[in-house]
């Protein structure tokens, strides 16, 4: 048996774990994708996979979810629950940070991050701003619900992925003055050790950068996102899509930038092994340009 054969033969012996545990957390567009691979249709409990569905246009799950009892395998839920606890453990220290004494002194809240501890994908922004800072969770305001729905446009609860920032404290402005200006090379440099440490914990397997700003943070870099968006970086191990910020889309409302975000959105997906559905896949195409 070949490493691929023996890969495979491992992951069916795990999906069919997961299907006698009749666990309903289990990724069904996994279970889907493996099936399709091992060329199967023998799992007990299951419909047959029909022969003329592809990858990208997986039918709808018409199945109920089976009850959200303690199905889920112990190491897993062990995993969660560690990665969890240590982001929490990282979070009371954030909470109380004073390295850059001209932002503790003006926010309201740090803005630690916020989502699943496990998550598979994650977003990184620049800094939070004055919604934000307020409410202490990332991209809560305008900007914020855009991301919110591309996530969901995406196929994901905005609780599934996880959300944070290179700079995790509000920029300060001066007094009298509104909005946000961005965080300063500086300030991201300072605050970076964080951001690292949750990634460290999380280990998602694709993160997106939002925004020139975030890249510099995450990369140093100062190329324009006309030559860093739409393509992939190496933070480590982990693959980053470059893509625009949610804010430069409300300034800019025109369809072909929108388009772009989207193309690099179908890109993280197709890099998590995400099934794509023809909707999403023409999101753009029947709305001209
Ligand atoms: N912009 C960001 O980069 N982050 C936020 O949390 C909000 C707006």
């Amino acid at each position: 048996m070949n490493s691929f054969a023996q890969g495979l033969d491992f992951l069916l012996q795990q999906l069919r774990t997961f299907e006698e545990l009749r666990c309903s957390r289990f990724d069904r567009s996994m279970v889907d994708r493996i099936r399709r691979l091992a060329v199967i249709d023998d799992v007990p409990g299951e419909p047959p996979i029909s022969r003329d569905e592809t990858p990208g246009n997986p039918s709808p799950d018409t199945r109920k979810p089976a009850p959200e009892a303690s199905c889920e395998p112990a190491a897993l839920t062990a995993r969660g629950d560690e990665q969890a606890e240590r982001l929490a453990a990282l979070r009371e220290k954030v909470l109380v940070c004073e390295k850059c004494a001209h932002l503790a002194s003006f926010r309201h809240t740090v803005v630690f991050g916020v989502g699943n501890p496990s998550a598979d994908l994650m977003f990184v922004g620049e800094a939070p701003g004055a919604d934000e800072d307020l409410r202490g969770e990332p991209f809560v305001g305008r900007a914020g619900e855009l991301l919110t729905r591309i996530i969901e446009t995406m196929g994901f609860a905005r609780d599934a992925v996880y959300i944070a920032n290179v700079l995790k404290c509000r920029p300060d402005i001066p007094e009298g003055s509104s909005g946000n200006r961005p965080p300063t090379p500086e300030e991201m440099q300072t605050c970076l050790p964080y951001l690292r440490a949750q990634i460290e914990i999380i280990q998602p397997k694709v993160m997106v950068a939002l925004g020139g700003v975030a890249m510099r943070g995450l990369f140093g870099t100062t190329d324009p996102m006309k030559a860093l968006r739409g393509r992939w970086h190496l933070f480590g191990d982990i693959p980053v899509m470059a893509t625009f910020h949610p804010s430069y889309l409300l300034r800019n409302q025109s369809l072909s930038e929108k388009r772009k975000v989207w193309e690099d959105m179908l890109q993280v997906l197709e890099r998590l092994g995400r099934p794509i559905t023809e909707r999403q896949r023409n999101f753009f195409l029947s709305r001209g340009s």
